[in-house]
């Protein structure tokens, strides 16, 4: 019997999207489209394919928010409190909106409610971002010369009207990670999630919904590339904040142009991780990277180290690591506690991957293990058994294109200059990790690399420290000052003293 999730979508009174515009919930009578399940393929609702009539409606709202109402210019406390309760809310309805992400994309229930991408960890972005609602102060400035007697200072003022694109992925977090700090500085937003995720974030949607805001401060709009593109070329939006592919995100640049709009983008990734013989483990550096790829999204998330750069003399002990690893992998139902992984988004996604693990072979990589497409049970689902390359040069397409699937390519090396040259060698540079004891190695190691963010035996983000890309992986940070940043524009007054 193949596994369904209709029970629980059921159990859960999952109903047509609306959109979320000026305050009010929209049923929608134009274009609307489909969310599919991915471990299952089965239709799950319908959203509305808001458009650019939808985003016109939205955006309109926002400006008037912004421009004509009282938000961007409220009192920090004012805006605090108002804001403050969308934190215990999304706690006090974190596992109804953990079940709904797994329903979106299939993320193992168990890693939707207790990982950094579940409610709870979007609960403590806004804790986080809210935090910060009375801090968001300018500066003074010294006289610099006799000639004029002023006084200078600045001002941290709201952004404008914010459009927030999101990916599959991590809709959750990746929705707290944009709306917290654009509300925590007093901009307006028009949201608009993935076109394959959208309950969770229209839950999230709702608690936001219930508060006091004015209206037009807060809306949503559902749709796919068509509304997106509507979206992030409005001459109405001031700043585009956007995760997702560097496509879509080289897009949204080209579209920002005739206004300028202010960008943050959190792009893809072809991470590194550089495992040295003197690992503490190499057992716990291959379990973990293999880990990455095979369970969670497998590999369907941007930081995941897809390039494991091993030293040749712990080569061996690390590909049998990494098998063991997957050994623990399960498939099936993404709400049994049993199942380890998530599948692939969509079919498209999925012969894409399967695509690339043709080429790697074509190309010459060592093809160890995975690749099969499970059948039984699972035979509707978007499912590929992790896939582990060995011998794989960095100028193999499988080294230098983000695969976005549960695909580790494994790459030798002797030194660790060139270790360092291997890892350099992308057009990516969001993330990436060393292995090693030897602390003056770990520095050296991590300061070289070419990256916006290297963890040391160890990866993970937090809300309150920066985390972001460097080249063809996006522009900007997300997490704690450098967001503020992101969402205010800075105003410089001279005060002439002299009158
Ligand atoms: P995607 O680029 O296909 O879609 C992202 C969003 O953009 C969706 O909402 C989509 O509807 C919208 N969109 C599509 N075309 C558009 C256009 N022309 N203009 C405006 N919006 C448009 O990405 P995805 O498949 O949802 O997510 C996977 C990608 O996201 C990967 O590349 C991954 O590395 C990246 N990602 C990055 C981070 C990070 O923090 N750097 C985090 C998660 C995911």
């Amino acid at each position: 019997m193949p596994i369904s999730l209709i029970p629980i979508r059921e159990a859960l009174h999952v109903r047509p999207g609306r959109l979320f515009i000026n305050g009010n919930w929209h049923d929608w009578d134009g274009e609307r489209f489909e969310q599919i399940q991915p471990a299952t393929n089965e239709i799950m609702t319908s959203f509305a394919e808001a458009g650019s009539e939808g985003v016109g409606l939205a955006v309109a709202a926002a400006r008037r928010a912004f421009d004509d109402g009282p938000w961007p210019g409220m009192r920090a406390q004012d805006r605090k409190r108002m804001l403050q309760p969308i934190v215990e809310r999304i706690y006090a309805a974190e596992q109804e909106i953990a079940q709904l992400q797994t329903l979106d994309n299939g993320i193992p229930f168990t890693y939707s409610r207790n990982s950094r991408v579940s409610a709870k960890a979007a609960a403590d972005i806004f804790d986080h971002f809210f935090g910060w609602i009375d801090k968001i102060n300018g500066e003074t400035y010294p006289l610099y010369s006799m000639a004029s007697n002023m006084q200078y200072m600045t001002f941290r003022e709201p952004v404008g009207v914010v459009a927030a694109i999101l990916p599959y992925n991590g809709p959750v977090m990746t929705f707290a990670m944009k709306v917290a700090p654009a509300l925590a500085c007093g901009c307006t937003v028009v949201v608009k999630p993935s076109e394959y995720t959208n309950l969770a974030v229209l839950k999230l949607a709702e608690i936001i919904a219930e508060s006091d805001l004015p209206p037009g401060v807060f809306n949503i709009v559902t749709g796919g590339a068509e509304t997106g593109t509507a979206l992030s070329s409005h001459p109405g939006i001031d700043k585009v904040t956007f995760t997702g592919s560097p496509i879509v995100g080289e897009k949204i640049t080209i579209a920002s142009v005739p206004n300028m709009k202010r960008l943050s983008l959190e792009l893809g990734g072809k991470s590194a991780a550089i495992v040295f013989p003197d690992a503490d483990s190499v057992a716990v550096a291959a379990t973990r990277l293999m880990g990455l790829c095979s369970t969670f999204l497998s590999g369907q998330v941007c930081t995941t180290p897809t390039r494991a750069i091993v030293h040749r003399s712990i080569m061996e002990e690390f590909l049998h690591h990494a098998a063991e690893q997957v050994k623990t992998v399960r498939f099936g139902d993404p709400f049994d506690p049993a199942t380890t992984s998530a599948p692939i988004i969509s079919k498209r996604q999925k012969e894409k991957i399967l695509a690339y693990i043709e080429q790697g072979k074509r190309e010459g990589a060592d093809l160890r293990f995975g690749g099969g497409t499970p059948g039984g049970e699972l035979a509707n689902g978007n499912w590929i058994d992790p896939v582990l390359f060995a011998n794989v040069r960095n100028d193999m397409t499988i080294a230098r294109e983000e695969i976005f699937g549960p695909v580790l390519s494994v790459i030798p090396f002797d030194t660790e200059d060139e270790a360092i040259r291997i890892a350099n060698d992308s057009e990516y540079g969001l993330a990436g990790c060393v292995y090693t004891s030897n602390v003056n190695r770990a520095f050296r190691v991590a300061r070289a690399m070419r990256s916006g963010s290297i963890g040391v035996n160890g990866y993970a983000s937090i809300p309150n420290a920066p985390m972001g890309g460097i080249k063809r992986s996006g522009v900007g940070r997300e997490g704690g000052w450098p967001t503020i940043e992101a969402f205010t524009e800075l105003k410089t007054i001279n005060f002439n003293l002299d009158g």
